[in-house]
């Protein structure tokens, strides 16, 4: 499959704009094991052009029971090239192949509930004043991009490209640069599914250089977004000047609180994935731990011994539960941060070496002592880096979990139900997950409050964040 995935993925099949070539890095080996011609500022506007053409042609009318069997068909040819699939992402990103594998499946499965989504009532018959007939209906917004990062590049292609195009848009999906074969890979099995040709479009290219041609592109109606807090701020800004509609899912900086009455061996055996899962490069990333302070030693033992225990190794190799890092610069990023908390006298009880060897790899590392001004407190580290501090009090607690400028997610363990149900209503994040640290379901809605982002992916909630509506009264 990756011989054949070179440049973009435009109006039907892969043409090179090629703007310049980017070699990938395979980042367990170091080693370039592909390359791809990236389009350009140039390129958006035709590529727009062509969407616009086939959204009005092909698109916008069709009847939602012919798009759903498409986006079926397409859901199956997914799971029917999941081995293939995971290979490219896996191979781009680092990690193990057999979450790649996962993440396909979620993919595919995104795909099946908005195709699934498409038989649903939608909208509302409003009982007004006047007495005649209100009603709303949802239309597509028309174009829309999706821009995605690379750390879980085929599920987050996913969960923007299914709603969007259920919901009756075209799409211009941009994959991040280090990541783009998954995405032109969908492109092309959109096709192969029946979708018309113009209808999703893969621009792959660096969105430093044709970013900003992408979101303010009169074409484009609606920009979402996922990556940093920092381009999503730019984004946004870059989008007000036409009203484009924004969706924005950003960084993080989660906290895990384990009070005493819980079940907290529990807790603390599964800890280490809630926050050095995909190599902590996760926006969901559990990564500052509460612990009240009477279990505060007993837990953090259990939690290292569970960490020790996480098998880093070859994204190849099925007993691999981490892989590298996407890249030498990543890798570098997290090594400052382990070594800025170590100069500051913080306690590293485990990770915290640059292992010998080749690939960008970082252990597992865990960290106490920590001031709640450090950096490695407060600031989002995307890599496999936990600090853990201990609490006395639940109000002081939530102020400092609250004092965090993201809100994606958190962990609440406790047996008291008053108490999770209380502290879930003051934290404030997007999700809450209570005994558990499950962020994610297709069916519900996926974002963050202040930093980390608005609007939401997922659930039925995209699909109406990917249509504009519209209320219409009939006089009677
Ligand atoms: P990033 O640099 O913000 O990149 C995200 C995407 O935006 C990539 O496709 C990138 O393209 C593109 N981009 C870069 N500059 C742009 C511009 N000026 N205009 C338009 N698009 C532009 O983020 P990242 O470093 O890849 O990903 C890590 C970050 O994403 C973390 O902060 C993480 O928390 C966040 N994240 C959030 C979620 C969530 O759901 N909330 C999920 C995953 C990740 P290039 O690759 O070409 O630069
Ligand atoms: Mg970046």
């Amino acid at each position: 499959m990756f011989q054949e995935l070179t440049a973009s993925f435009i109006d039907g099949r892969i043409q090179g704009a090629s703007q310049s070539r980017r070699e990938l890095i395979d980042p367990a080996a170091e080693e370039v094991f592909h390359a791809v011609s990236e389009a350009g500022q140039t390129d958006v506007a035709r590529v727009a052009v062509a969407a616009d053409r086939a959204w009005r042609k092909e698109w916008r009318d069709l009847a939602p029971g012919k798009r759903a069997e498409l986006l079926f068909r397409l859901a199956e040819l997914i799971e029917q090239n999941a081995d293939q699939l995971a290979q490219l992402d896996s191979r781009s990103m680092g990690k193990p192949l057999a979450s790649a594998r996962g993440e396909v499946m979620a993919g595919a499965r995104t795909f099946r509930y908005y195709a699934g989504a498409l038989s649903f009532p939608a909208g509302d018959v409003i009982p007004v004043a006047r007495g005649g007939f209100d009603f709303t209906i949802r239309q597509p917004l028309g174009v829309v991009a999706c821009i995605v990062p690379w750390n879980f590049p085929f599920a987050i292609a996913c969960w923007k490209t299914a709603p969007a195009l259920a919901a009756g848009n075209a799409v211009l999906l941009k994959p991040a640069a280090a990541s783009p074969l998954g995405a032109l890979a969908l492109g092309r099995l959109a096709m192969e599914a029946g979708l018309p040709a113009g209808i999703l479009q893969v621009l792959v290219g660096s969105g430093a250089e044709m970013g900003d041609a992408l979101v303010s592109d009169p074409h484009v109606r609606k920009v979402s977004f996922t990556g940093s807090t920092e381009v999503g701020r730019h984004v946004m800004r870059t989008a007000a000047q036409d009203f484009t509609r924004v969706s924005l899912e950003l960084g993080g900086k989660s906290p895990n609180i384990i009070f005493a009455d819980s079940d907290w061996e529990k807790a603390a055996d599964s800890a280490p994935l809630a926050v050095f899962d995909n190599t902590g490069q996760d926006c969901c990333a559990r990564s500052r731990v509460f612990v009240e302070a009477s279990i505060h030693k007993a837990f953090l033992v259990r939690f290292v011994e569970s960490a020790r225990r996480l098998r880093v190794g070859s994204p190849a190799d099925p007993d691999t539960e981490l892989g590298p890092l996407v890249s030498k610069g990543r890798r570098d990023a997290v090594e400052a941060f382990v070594e800025g908390a170590r100069r500051s006298g913080r306690v590293i009880h485990c990770g915290g070496e640059r292992p010998a060897g080749r690939g960008f790899y970082y252990p597992p590392t865990i960290i106490t002592g920590v001031e709640t001004t450090d950096e490695c407190w407060r600031e989002e580290i995307f890599g496999p880096v936990a600090c853990v501090r201990a609490f006395t009090n639940e109000d002081e607690m939530l102020a400092e979990v609250n004092a965090s400028p993201f809100g994606l997610s958190a962990s609440i363990w406790t047996r008291d139900l008053n108490r999770a149900l209380r502290v879930s209503r003051r934290v404030e994040s997007g999700v809450v997950s209570i005994n558990c640290h499950n962020s994610v379901h297709i069916e519900a809605p996926f974002g963050g409050f202040k930093h980390s982002g608005m609007g939401r992916d997922l659930g039925l909630a995209a699909l109406e964040g990917f249509s504009e509506l519209k209320n219409i009264y009939i006089d009677a």
